[in-house]
């Protein structure tokens, strides 16, 4: 048997609520191609709110969460041989893809329509032990803790994926709208990736602004605030509407506004009515939206971080401490990546 914490139904998450139950169920045993981790540490994400509350497609309950973890391979499956007993992997959001369909054989495995996602369709992390298909599983370098290697799995991946999408080019300027965990880690990523570039963050909490100045933005300021310079790029990761036509308002001629979130909040969609060609699309300004990730982006990420040597901020939370994780990430406007860490 070993601990695991379940999640039974969706409902909104009120202040310091309960949503998962911590319980006892069996240890996984890995099928044919699978490995078997102890849980080392896993991150805790919006996805997971999002979840939770009913944004995202139902999952299969009882489920355990998590799409962000880091373990250490105790036992490999029948013809299972990529990985030795010991080594250290994670596992990200994409669980599983057919292989097959015409996504698939484009390298669009993110889009498949058999797409499983760690944590809502297979259970994830926020256990001692998971299985995962050892082909779904990514060695983790040596120069990151177990805390620090989480959020590179999710809001690290996918936020290099954003980047991708953005056709950046060293000089150009990207602005950052939202800044949480995804974009800590892009911002740091822009700054090495392209030196000559600068970016803009906007972000409705003041301790957001300096953290994003600390840490290497040209400008931070207040959604639809004037910026200093005209971005090229803009990645979203809020979950409103009211900044995709600040964003579009601001954006190059040319310029390209990539989406980050899984599913947009309904309470400000009347902004949507004040959409103005002219204003906000007219000079081939472009939107396009991001989903999931492939396994492509999380290994070329992970070397990526090492080598520009990119450090997520991490808040570290006892295993038994999730559903405190899950409501401070709801209800408090923090910095960083939050992470549940096995042995605290
Ligand atoms: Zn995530
Ligand atoms: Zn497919």
């Amino acid at each position: 048997m070993m601990q695991a914490y379940l999640l039974n139904a969706s409902g909104p998450i009120p202040e310091n609520g309960t949503p998962l139950i911590f319980s006892k169920v069996h240890k996984p045993i890995p099928g044919a191609g699978e490995i078997l981790l102890r849980v080392l540490a896993c991150g805790v994400c919006h996805t997971e709110l999002d979840e939770i509350e009913g944004r995202t497609a139902p999952p299969t309950y009882p489920i355990i969460p998590g799409h962000q973890v880091v373990g250490v391979v105790c036992r490999s499956g029948d013809n299972a041989d990529r990985f030795n007993n010991g080594e250290r992997v994670g596992v990200a959001w994409i669980y599983s893809s057919c292989g097959v369909c015409d996504c698939c054989l484009r390298g669009l495995e993110n889009l498949c329509k058999k797409f499983r996602a760690t944590g809502r369709d297979e259970n994830g992390g926020y256990a001692e032990y998971m299985v995962v298909p050892q082909d779904f599983a990514y060695r983790i370098p040596e120069s990151f803790t177990d805390s620090e290697a989480a959020p590179l799995l999710c809001g690290g991946a996918i936020g290099y994926r954003s980047l991708k999408l953005c056709n950046m080019i060293d000089g150009d300027t990207l602005a950052l709208t939202g800044f949480g965990a995804s974009a800590h880690i892009v911002l740091q990523l822009a700054v090495a990736l392209y030196p000559k570039s600068r970016v803009l963050v906007f972000a409705r909490s003041e301790a957001q602004r300096s953290f994003a100045k600390n840490i290497g933005a040209y400008w931070a300021g207040n959604i639809g605030e004037l910026p200093p310079l005209v971005p090229q790029s803009i990645i979203d990761t809020t979950p409103a509407w009211s900044p995709i036509l600040e964003s579009l308002k601001i954006l190059a001629p040319g310029g390209r506004l990539v989406i980050n979130a899984i599913r947009k909040e309904d309470r400000d969609l009347f902004m949507l009515q004040k959409l103005d060609y002219t204003r906000h699309l007219w000079l081939e300004k472009e939107v396009k939206s991001v989903a999931n990730i492939t396994r492509d982006d999380v290994s070329e990420f992970l070397l990526l971080a090492d080598k520009l040597k990119i450090r997520p901020t991490v808040t570290e939370y006892s295993f038994t401490s999730a559903n405190s994780a899950l409501s401070d990430l709801k209800y408090t406007k923090s910095t960083g990546a939050k992470v549940l860490v096995m042995n605290r």
